[in-house]
């Protein structure tokens, strides 16, 4: 397995984007991603150009849809789902969750913390938190600036209140990608876990959370348990565990690049353990959790001290599957 660098969030001309199709694949042929998923509002008018454009420039484009919702939005990846956005309700938004990853669709909660500037409905996720704790993924982060500001707080604190539940929810970074930027301001990549960058492989790395979000920073971790490793995402046959940290820099990484590591964070529902971290070099840190354990790394970027990367979470005590790693779709703990 190794991490495939992948955009989840985008638009093109086919809804309120100002690139077509073609032009959105050049552009991540461009900046290096191995995969991106098209989310249109409420549409897959684009997606069969953009497929056609990701073979021809040897880019997977995966099929999704966001679904743009007056009290929220999501994307949806995958392409096989047949719920329609205007049939989704405050009351039924946990069915409709369900019932797209029944059909193998992957759902993330979008930039829930996100104004919408200046009229953009249902941008900030206003359906009630017990209601969309089916889903597979949350945007700890979106949009430029990803790891600065109010609405990255707010929603890594939620991120993190879900997880305190016993929730098994990946973070997910989401571009909301709708303008080609010649000179790219702050933003984010999620990496993902996965076989190969096949549309199905991606899919799978992040229907099983498999995934990590930064700014400028590769984070190769892994957990060993009882003599065997296990990948971001996996349920561990108990919460203890060795977490194995090494980062590199991301030598193409178009904006800021972050100057140098101070910290690993190992958090987990019983507390924080902080480790020096530097390039280049690996650490290891024992841990013991009930619930849950996310590696944070923390360096100096733009020359004041910044959060750079989050991991989804390794859990504990669940049962395992054949690989060790959380259930696609229903994932309640
Ligand atoms: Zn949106
Ligand atoms: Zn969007």
């Amino acid at each position: 397995m190794r991490f495939f660098r992948c955009e989840l969030h985008t638009h093109t001309t086919s809804s309120d984007g100002s690139m077509s199709p073609e032009e959105l694949v050049d552009r991540a042929v461009e900046c290096g991603y191995d995969a991106i998923v098209l989310t249109d509002h409420n549409t897959v008018a684009g997606v069969k150009r953009a497929i056609s454009a990701g073979k021809n420039r040897g880019l997977t484009v995966i099929p999704g849809i966001e679904w743009t919702t007056f009290w929220g939005h999501f994307t949806v990846t995958g392409g096989t789902s047949d719920v329609l956005w205007r049939d989704i309700t405050p009351q039924n938004v946990d069915a409709m969750i369900k019932r797209a990853q029944e059909k193998g669709d992957v759902v993330a909660v979008a930039h829930p913390k996100r104004m919408g500037f200046p009229l953009c409905s249902g941008c900030h996720c206003d359906y009630d938190p017990c209601k969309i704790k089916g889903a597979n993924n949350y945007e700890v982060w979106s949009h430029y600036y990803p790891n600065e500001g109010v609405a990255a707080r707010q929603q890594r604190e939620q991120w993190y209140s879900l997880l305190s539940e016993g929730l098994r929810i990946g973070a997910v970074y989401g571009y909301d990608w709708h303008r080609r930027d010649d000179v790219p301001p702050s933003y984010a990549y999620t990496y993902v876990g996965a076989e190969s960058a096949s549309e199905k492989d991606i899919l799978s790395g992040l229907g099983r959370g498999t995934t990590y979000i930064t700014v400028g920073v590769l984070a190769d971790c892994a957990a060993v348990c009882e003599g065997r490793e296990y990948p971001i995402g996996s349920v561990l046959p108990k919460g203890e565990a060795e977490i194995s940290v090494l980062c590199e820099r991301i030598e193409d990484y178009r904006s800021d690049k972050p100057d140098e590591l101070t910290r690993a964070e190992i958090r987990t529902d019983k507390g924080v353990t902080s480790a020096p971290i530097r390039f280049g070099e690996r650490i290891k840190v024992k841990t013991t959790f009930e619930k849950y354990c996310v590696v944070e790394i923390y360096g100096k970027r733009k020359r004041e001290e910044q959060l750079l990367a989050i991991t989804s979470a390794f859990y504990a005590g669940g049962i395992c599957d054949d690989h060790g790693t959380r259930r696609s779709a229903g994932n309640r703990a």
